[in-house]
């Protein structure tokens, strides 16, 4: 049928689009955590926890050329910090590797694969932290649509985008630093692992989600 441009011109963000979207991401103080710059906007599907709630609520009913300030708290972003999520190891366990503090790694724990920090090196004992780095922050985006799109049944059914290179989306598969999960490799349907070193601070963890990469 023959449908007129505004039309489409005017889909607004709901359950069921791909959006895409630029983003700032400041801490309270205004230093920028992140921001889609040069990976280039950010397309998620909508309504698929794709992201956090917060921001997802936040894009709700936008249309293409919106900007918006979008305040999430920590309950509604990557949760409160937890001292129950820190744990003390021993500088052993790292055998002949040095710790360093700051230092991330994935590890297996009683929480699924998690990207675990170096919190502290006292003595033998090192302290590692499995919060999120965003874990207790109030995160203030600067929003701009980019594009709403109809998902295709095939997103549906995965529950994520199909552009710009795969399900991961555009750059979501880091070159990052001490990556140990083998994010989108080839040789291993990783679930959950996928994505996590550099993805986009916006996008919930293991947001690639149980669709795993090797969909095409
Ligand atoms: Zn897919």
């Amino acid at each position: 049928m023959a449908v007129d441009s505004p039309l489409l011109n005017t889909m607004r963000v709901a359950k069921e689009t791909v959006v895409a979207i630029e983003y700032t991401l400041k801490d309270d103080q205004g230093n920028i955590i992140d921001a889609s710059g040069e990976r280039g906007p950010m397309e998620y599907l909508h309504g698929a926890q794709n992201i956090i709630p917060g921001l997802e609520q936040g894009v709700e009913g936008l249309v293409a050329g919106d900007t918006k300030n979008v305040l999430v708290p920590p309950q509604l972003g990557y949760g409160e910090y937890s001292e129950k999520l820190l744990q003390l190891v021993p500088l052993t366990a790292f055998g002949a590797n040095t710790p360093q503090v700051g230092m991330r790694f994935h590890a297996e724990t009683n929480l699924g694969m998690r990207v675990l920090t170096i919190k502290k090196i006292d003595g033998e004992e090192v302290t590692l932290d499995g919060n999120h780095e965003l874990a207790g922050k109030t995160l203030h985006f600067d929003i701009k649509v980019v594009s709403v799109r109809a998902a295709e049944p095939t997103e549906l059914a995965h529950g994520h985008p199909h552009q710009s290179g795969g399900c991961c989306g555009g750059g979501g598969c880091g070159s990052g630093e001490a990556s140990g999960g083998g994010c989108c490799s080839t040789e291993e349907g990783s679930e959950g692992g996928c994505c996590s070193t550099e993805e986009p601070a916006a996008q919930k963890q293991g947001g690639c989600g149980s669709g795993g990469c090797g969909c095409s």
